[in-house]
C-alpha cells in the first residue's frame, strides 16, 4: 500500500542515494551506509557497510568520505580492503548493538535461504539505526529470514526488493509482513540489479505503508 504525507515525518533525513546506499542525517551527524557510486565531496561522522561485495564495501566511495575523525563499522572480511582507512574502524558481527557517535547501532543476520551468493556462515549483517526515537532497519543483502520475526518496533525498514542475489518484491512485501514496519522503502535495485517496476510491485504488495524514494 502506498504511504501517504502522513508518513513523511518518518522519512526525515533519510537520503537515497541509488542501490543500497543511504545518507541520513541525524543531531548534526552524517552517516552513510553501504555508500556506492555516490557523488559530491561530503564527509561521513559514521559510515555502516553490511558485508565486503564491492557494491556495499566500495572502497572509491567510502575513502574520500573519511577523515580521521570517521568511525566505520565493517565486517571482518572488508578489513583488507580498507588499510587505507584514516578513521576508527569497529569489526561487527550479527546480533550485536555498538554506541558509536552517539548513536545506537543494532547489527542483524542478513544471509540468503535458496542462492548461494550470501551464506549464513559469513556473518553479514543488516543494521538498526536508533535515530532519537526512531529506529530504522536496513536489511542489507538478504533473503526472507525466521529472524525478521523478532525485530520489534521497527518505524522504518529499508528492504531490498531485485530478485537474483537478494529478495524479489513478493517476498520482501512478506518479509515486512513478520515485523510490520511503520513505513517501508524498496532498495537494491536502479543499478546492478533489479528495475523502478521491481520496487513499484513490492509497494503494491505491501501490508505496510510503502514509498518509492527519489534518487539523490
Ligand atoms: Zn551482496
Ligand atoms: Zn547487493
Amino acid at each position: 500500500m502506498n504511504a501517504g504525507p502522513e508518513h513523511d515525518a518518518l522519512l526525515e533525513g533519510i537520503h537515497w542515494l541509488g542501490h543500497d546506499s543511504f545518507r541520513f542525517d541525524f543531531n548534526g551527524k552524517t552517516i552513510y551506509l553501504d555508500p556506492f557510486n555516490i557523488s559530491g565531496n561530503d564527509r561521513a561522522d559514521l559510515i555502516l557497510i553490511t558485508h565486503e561485495h564491492y557494491d556495499h564495501c566500495s572502497v572509491k566511495d567510502i575513502l574520500p568520505l573519511s577523515d580521521e575523525n570517521t568511525v566505520i563499522l565493517i565486517t571482518p572480511d572488508c578489513q583488507s580492503k580498507l588499510r587505507d582507512f584514516k578513521g576508527k574502524v569497529v569489526l561487527v558481527e550479527p546480533g550485536k548493538s555498538y554506541n558509536v557517535e552517539g548513536v545506537v547501532v543494532e547489527t542483524v543476520p542478513a544471509y540468503n535461504i535458496d542462492k548461494p551468493f550470501h551464506p549464513r556462515e559469513n556473518g553479514w549483517v543488516g543494521y538498526i539505526l536508533n535515530l532519537g526515537d526512531r529506529r530504522v532497519y536496513h536489511a542489507g543483502d538478504t533473503d526472507k529470514i525466521p529472524e525478521m520475526a523478532s525485530l520489534k518496533n521497527i518505524d522504518v525498514a529499508l528492504i531490498p526488493v531485485s530478485g537474483t542475489y537478494v529478495m524479489t518484491a513478493e517476498e520482501a512485501a512478506q518479509a515486512v509482513s513478520m515485523f510490520m514496519p511503520k513505513i517501508a522503502v524498496p532498495m537494491h535495485y536502479g543499478s546492478i540489479v533489479g528495475k523502478e517496476s521491481d520496487a513499484e510491485r513490492f509497494v503494491r504488495l505491501s501490508p505496510v505503508p510503502s514509498k518509492v524514494l527519489e534518487k539523490e
